[in-house]
């Protein structure tokens, strides 16, 4: 036997027992021991939910033994017992995980009735009519909770039995009325399930606590966890409690309440309640609930009495409170209170107020911001009203957050041209390519059936700051109609959709959206989150545009320019296809002398933008087929259009065809192949950078990146390689500018051989995009497709695409950077795959030591945010 404790009385526990507790359990026992009234109850811990699944689903002896006691301690201090008919005890159970979560089963009320109790009930309270009330909500709350029973075939007995009585609400059906319906509702329960409703309250207890656990893997919460980073060996606790009863008459009630305005954030108590009337009431919309100023003149002495335990609940967890009373027989009670939830512009000025309140510090209100909230302060969102009104017609990946609507076109070159007709444009394709850039820059909002997080369309979306949902399975595209199906319904060129990058939601019509208003709140407290972290923040940019926005949101360099992105530009692009197929090195060299001037004017763009901060730029990167058509009319067009036979081009597209490009032609090995791509784009970066300073006075200092490196060797080659060029204009235009050469860490045998390689780079960045993929050993464009199988599964829990896998690839990632620094121990090291732009990576990258992030512009402000708080987390030199 163990001696584990697994079921806590309130007044055992404490606001810091959140994770055995639960919030829920750990907030009523801090309320409990702070004297305010709550009705008495139990926990039983998550450790008890844990303990469920490893003992197969079971409740064993010890922790019934336990509950049992601990019920036996609440019937002895409310002078009641469960089953009583003189006396009875009934209950509420509720879930309460260590953070709130949406999913799990959540409240079951008046547990504990029965035949017998239901009539201790009425004789007690001398009030039949509440005692069969009370009842009937349980039948149908116990069956629909624990027992699955749809919750509608209650509801229509319900409403038959309002229609026969020809009366509209709930209130106007008296005790006997309530008698049928308690008979029907139990007529049907055995119907369904063959068995009578339990009468014995401790086996209704059992089952309740039982549901509790076992919902805490329904589908629901299972993606509830996901997409919130909650770890699903957490479990959930159960609170047991003493009914306080908000039906029983004029003088009783029940409510909710924020201590402060959960949209806006204004030092304003909100809430509302309904009188005479139970929990379920003011969430279901039965009746229309009282705003809470009310209560002040139906109940003035609980009014008062609410709203000075508010205060001093607000004061005492130092944060917005959000509150659940119930008013018995005019004595109030506290069911709840939990840091509320709010709108990121509500946390915003909560955390600014109560740092100039006095109540928290700097450091403190840093924590109270999510920072993935701060995407809605930075995109435009859907009207919430509007939003409330509309039905998700399909669902994907919220692949970049936003609202967007506009008319769907199926390819990038239409998206572009009723772009500019002046159209507002959804790009729906079954996936982006580069070639499909301007149609993505021209598009409100762009979705895709395939592809994950990573996808082309996510990780160009969200540089671009443009709405996305990606791998939206549930729809069939027909790109050759221009037609796409969801269900029954079928969506022509031109009707209108709407998307919730936010979400992955997909809309029929359109929903109006709204542009975020940033108040001067953010910009206070990012500048106590930049006062705070000491990772920095660089950006992943490949256009002077998306440069500028970054530097707007703080961006404090580049750390990732793909130098690929400006090779599909149109005007590039034939030059780019003549490079590609040139026979000769004189015809390639001839081919790459039209591209330097452009490549040279890019360079030149971003560094303008970025002024004095530094500036990585990366050599080619992508296969060369990716520049080549594939489809038979497009090489015999493309052909014409550069002046070759249809066999010459189709044999350049063969002999580049590869089974597995990810892992094919790419990265470095461009340069080792073609060394003069690598010699031009290094001339472009340095004579761009000689260029700007000497005409804008800028210090700038180039950081020319060579990516997919796994072997020292070829790092030496192309450093070499490049490094002669640099060297040569260097000396001829008689500057003195400093450059340094790195690479990317993104091949495991690259992190594995990290103290050699770092012999030669003078500064790290690791691409953990490849990193991940070749860690897993599965494409981060195809891994979509099943990883859902692996989170139904419980292999994984989440997309270590999106948040990097710390146990692998962390593990390489913190190896690396020991390796490198042991080489060189003043090597720079960042990071520039997506995970830069995700807050539990950040915190990683803080922990490991790295000096920067680097992230997709409207991720900036979410990374210094994180960087802020894993300082307070664990704080660094
Ligand atoms: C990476 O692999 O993490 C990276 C940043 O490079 P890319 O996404 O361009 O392959
Ligand atoms: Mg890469």
């Amino acid at each position: 036997m163990s001696n584990k404790k697994y079921v806590y009385l309130f007044q055992e526990g404490n606001a810091s027992m959140r994770n055995l507790l639960g919030g829920k359990g750990a907030n009523l026992a801090e309320m409990t021991n702070l004297g305010i009234p709550v009705p008495e109850g139990f926990t039983v811990t998550t450790e008890a939910c844990v303990k469920y699944y490893s003992d197969g689903k079971k409740i064993g002896e010890e922790i019934s033994r336990e509950i049992v006691q601990a019920l036996r301690v609440v019937e002895q201090t409310t002078e009641k017992k469960f089953g009583s008919k003189e006396n009875p005890l009934l209950v509420s159970v509720r879930s309460g995980a260590r953070v709130s979560m949406p999913g799990m089963m959540d409240t079951i009320l008046n547990l504990g009735l029965n035949d017998d109790t239901v009539e201790g009930v009425a004789k007690l309270t001398n009030n039949i009519r509440f005692a069969y009330d009370s009842y009937r909500r349980f039948i149908q709350m116990f069956s629909d909770v624990v027992m699955g029973i749809e919750k509608r075939k209650f509801e229509n007995i319900l409403d038959q039995v309002k229609e026969e009585k020809g009366v509209k609400f709930d209130t106007e059906l008296d005790a006997n009325d309530l008698k049928g319906i308690v008979n029907k509702f139990k007529e049907l329960y055995k119907k369904e399930l063959g068995k009578d409703f339990p009468q014995n309250p401790e086996e209704q207890l059992f089952e309740a606590v039982t549901a509790v656990f076992s919902s805490w893997d329904n589908p629901r919460a299972i993606v509830y966890r996901r997409l919130n980073d909650i770890p699903g060996d957490w479990g959930t606790a159960v609170n047991v409690q003493r009914m306080a009863f908000g039906n029983m008459g004029n003088t009783s009630g029940t409510g909710v309440a924020f201590t402060r305005d959960p949209a806006t954030g204004e030092k304003t108590i909100f809430g509302e309640y309904l009188i005479n009337a139970q929990g379920e009431d003011v969430v279901a919309g039965v009746r229309t609930p009282q705003p809470l100023k009310k209560l002040q003149q139906d109940l003035p002495e609980c009014y008062e009495k609410f709203m000075g335990i508010a205060q001093k609940l607000e004061n005492h967890y130092r944060d917005m409170q959000d509150m659940e009373f119930t008013i018995e027989q005019g004595k109030l009670y506290f069911l709840q209170t939990r840091n509320g939830k709010r709108t990121a512009e509500a946390a915003l000025k909560i955390a600014v107020d109560l740092v100039k309140e006095g109540l928290l510090t700097k450091d403190e209100a840093i924590l109270k911001v999510e920072p993935k909230q701060l995407d809605s302060v930075l995109h435009p969102t859907f009207d919430t009203q509007e939003l409330k009104k509309a039905k998700a017609i399909a669902s994907g990946l919220p692949a970049s957050p936003g609202a967007a609507c506009g008319k769907v076109y199926f390819t990038a070159e239409e998206a572009k041209v009723h772009h500019q007709a002046g159209e507002d444009v959804i790009l729906v394709r079954l996936e982006t390519s580069p070639e499909d850039i301007e149609g993505m820059v021209a598009s409100e909002g762009i979705l895709t059936v395939r592809g994950g997080m990573t996808s082309h369309a996510a990780v160009v979306a969200r540089g671009m700051g443009t709405c996305c949902v990606a791998g939206c399975g549930d729809i069939s595209v027909d790109e050759q109609s221009k037609t796409f199906q969801i269900g029954e319904k079928k969506f022509n060129e031109g009707d209108y959709i709407s998307l919730d990058g936010s979400t992955g939601n997909v809309y029929d019509g359109r929903i109006k959206a709204v542009e975020p208003e940033i108040s001067g709140h953010f910009g206070t407290f990012m500048a106590w989150a930049d006062e705070i972290r000491k990772l920095k923040v660089r950006t992943n940019a490949d256009t002077p545009k998306d440069a500028k926005q970054a530097v707007k949101f703080g961006a404090q360099g580049i750390g990732l320019c793909r130098t690929e992105h400006m090779f599909f530009e149109e005007d590039r692009i034939p030059a780019v296809r003549e490079m590609i197929v040139a026979k000769s090195l004189e015809q390639r060299e001839n081919a790459l002398a039209k591209l330097l001037p452009m490549q040279r004017e890019d360079f030149i763009g971003i560094y303008e933008a970025m002024e004095e901060r530094p500036v990585t730029i990366r050599l080619l990167d992508p296969p060369l087929h990716e520049f080549l058509p594939s489809e038979e009319e497009d090489i015999e067009d493309l052909a014409k259009e550069m002046g070759i036979s249809y066999e010459e081009l189709k044999a350049s597209v063969d002999s580049l065809h590869e089974f597995n490009p990810m892992m094919g032609h790419r990265g470095c090995r461009l340069a080792v192949s073609y060394p003069e791509i690598a010699r031009m784009q290094a001339r472009a970066i340095i004579e761009a950078a000689i260029d700007v300073r000497r005409r804008k006075g800028y210090n700038i200092m180039p950081e020319i990146m060579i990516p997919l490196v796994g072997e020292i060797k070829e790092l030496k080659f192309v450093k070499d390689t490049i490094k002669e060029v640099v060297d040569q204009i260097i000396e001829k235009e008689n500057i003195n500018m400093e450059y340094k050469i790195g690479t990317m860490i993104e091949i495991p045998r690259a992190a594995i051989t990290a103290d050699e390689i770092a012999k030669e780079a003078e500064f790290f960045s690791f691409g953990t995009n490849d990193l991940t993929q070749m860690t897993f050993g599965f494409s981060r464009d195809d891994a979509a497709k099943f990883l859902n199988y692996y989170y139904d599964n419980k292999i994984y829990e989440f997309d270590p695409f999106q948040k990097l896998d710390q146990n692998g690839v962390g593990k390489l990632v913190k190896m690396a950077s020991e390796l490198g620094k042991q080489t060189r121990p003043d090597i720079k090291l960042g990071i520039c795959g997506e995970h830069g732009g995700d807050p539990s990576s950040v915190e990683f990258c803080h922990n490991v030591g790295l000096n920067y992030v680097s992230c997709s512009p409207y991720r900036v402000p979410i990374a210094r945010l994180a960087a802020a708080q894993a300082q307070v987390k664990n704080p660094r030199q």
